[in-house]
């Protein structure tokens, strides 16, 4: 166990208590005030993704599955951080704590797993209505390119977001944000691009603003104005790429809305030299970038790997001399196996090829109204097990530490380590195998966000 000695002035949380994760304690959801201090003990696997390597850099190859398991483990959080990890004997032997015990809001883990709260890399919560004609115009066998020739996909959500006013947007990107935390997750990158018209992507941001203020885990805001041609642009692309690169781009980057700009780059939306135009918009503006890419085609990725991209998400289509440049770099492959699923796709992305051959993935929900309509990162997971042939193993880490690296957030996300946020997930399970195993249902009991806990289900 870290000392926790030398942790200086404490303001201690006024209600110290027990919480037994096994007991039911349900209603209180988000505890209004952040407890200063917080222990989590009897933890049967603390999955603490810490590399004993610590080599720097996403994980890739072997690293990947490499969780670092303290078994009986206990973590001590102050103030919104991690201080101290390490088994509970040592936790209970600690002189600081032994002192402080009664001040301390206790969980009993009960011998269950606890992990790294999961990072959910690639969301788009800001929208209103399902797709449900979609949803049964697909099942009727019509393809994503058809269903958008018809006026659905990504179009048909366009309307619902620019009428809608921002409270009900932001009410409805919590509501998303509340059902992630339920199941485990603790950082989400929030993307804009149902709107597409400048008034109505700023104002998808400014939502995704106004909902982070209400929620006490991270949220990562994403610019993608970039999301399709709208149809009153139609046939003049080129016209609403200056759009976007000289009105979004610098309104998102002055008022601060945005941390990434994001480009759907495939044959139904942007070309690979509109891509590279909007990266380099995003760049003079001081904004990272990442881009969908290789969803329904191959797009060679090498004249986008100057902006240092942090992700480049789907990849479902790649080719082998793309598979050995990107082990290379530090750029991230997001997987978001949902999509396909959803989608009744086959094929899924090309999983085990990248991993082995040292290519850093994450996996992410995709979340979104047309194509994966799930918070669910432990279905991403099975899926990624068992359709990508990802370990378990393996599926946890891209779900935690590569998610934070896909944010360029690592160093404060995504392991449980002395000095990193205080995001960690309790699920009700024996062994996190099992947390991919269940799929499609929910085993997380508690997540603690930014050192607050959240307990129970939030619909
Ligand atoms: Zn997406």
């Amino acid at each position: 166990m870290t000392p926790i000695s030398g942790c200086g002035h404490r303001q201690w949380f006024s209600q110290p208590g027990l919480i037994n994760c096994s007991g039911v304690v349900r209603s209180p959801k988000f505890s209004r005030r952040q407890p200063s201090a917080l222990l989590l003990a009897n933890i049967g696997q603390l999955l603490t993704l810490r590399l004993a390597s610590g080599k720097p850099g996403p994980r890739r190859d072997s690293d990947l599955k490499a969780l670092g398991i303290i078994a009986h483990g206990a973590v001590l959080c102050l103030g919104g951080k991690i201080v101290s990890v390490g088994t509970t004997k040592e936790a209970l032997r600690d002189p600081w704590l032994k002192k402080n015990r009664k001040r301390i809001i206790e969980i009993d883990c009960a011998g269950k797993v606890v992990l790294p709260g999961f990072v959910d890399s690639h969301t788009h919560p800001v929208f209103v209505s399902p797709r449900l004609v979609d949803f049964e115009k697909r099942i009727e066998g019509a393809s994503y390119e058809q269903i958008a020739a018809a006026g659905g996909g990504i179009r048909s959500s366009l309307e619902g977001v620019r009428n809608a006013g921002k409270k009900l947007l932001a009410d409805k990107v919590l509501d998303a944000l509340r059902d992630m935390a339920a199941h485990g997750t603790t950082t989400v990158e929030a993307k804009s691009g149902y709107g597409l018209t400048i008034e109505s992507e700023m104002k998808s941001l400014e939502a995704i603003a106004e909902a982070a203020r209400r929620w006490p885990g991270t949220v990562v805001p994403t610019l993608l104005g970039a999301h399709v041609v709208p149809a009153e642009f139609q046939g003049r692309s080129q016209k609403y790429v200056e759009t976007v690169c000289t009105e979004m781009i610098p309104q998102a980057a002055k008022r601060k809305l945005a941390q990434f700009v994001d480009v759907f780059c495939d044959k139904v939306a942007f070309s690979p030299e509109q891509t590279v135009q909007i990266f380099e918009a995003a760049t003079q503006y001081g904004l990272k970038v990442r881009a969908h890419m290789g969803q329904l085609s191959e797009t060679a990725v090498a004249s986008f790997l100057r902006f240092d991209p942090a992700s480049l998400d789907h990849m479902d289509h790649v080719n082998e001399s793309d598979v050995v440049l990107l082990a290379k770099h530090n750029t991230v492959v997001t997987f978001v196996p949902g999509a396909n699923y959803f989608l009744g796709l086959r094929d899924f992305a090309p999983a085990r090829k990248m991993i082995d051959a040292g290519v850093p993935v994450a996996l992410a929900t995709d979340y979104n109204p047309g194509t994966s309509p799930t918070i669910n990162m432990a279905m991403a997971m099975s899926l990624a097990c068992t359709h990508m042939k990802m370990s378990p193993a393996e599926s946890i880490a891209a779900a935690t530490i590569n998610g934070a690296w896909a944010l360029r957030l690592a160093d404060r996300k995504g392991s449980i380590e002395a000095g990193k946020d205080a995001d960690l997930a309790v699920f009700d399970v024996d062994d996190y195998r099992e947390i991919p195993y269940w799929f499609g249902g929910n085993r997380c009991s508690t997540t603690v966000l930014g050192g607050v806990i959240y307990q129970g289900s939030s619909r």
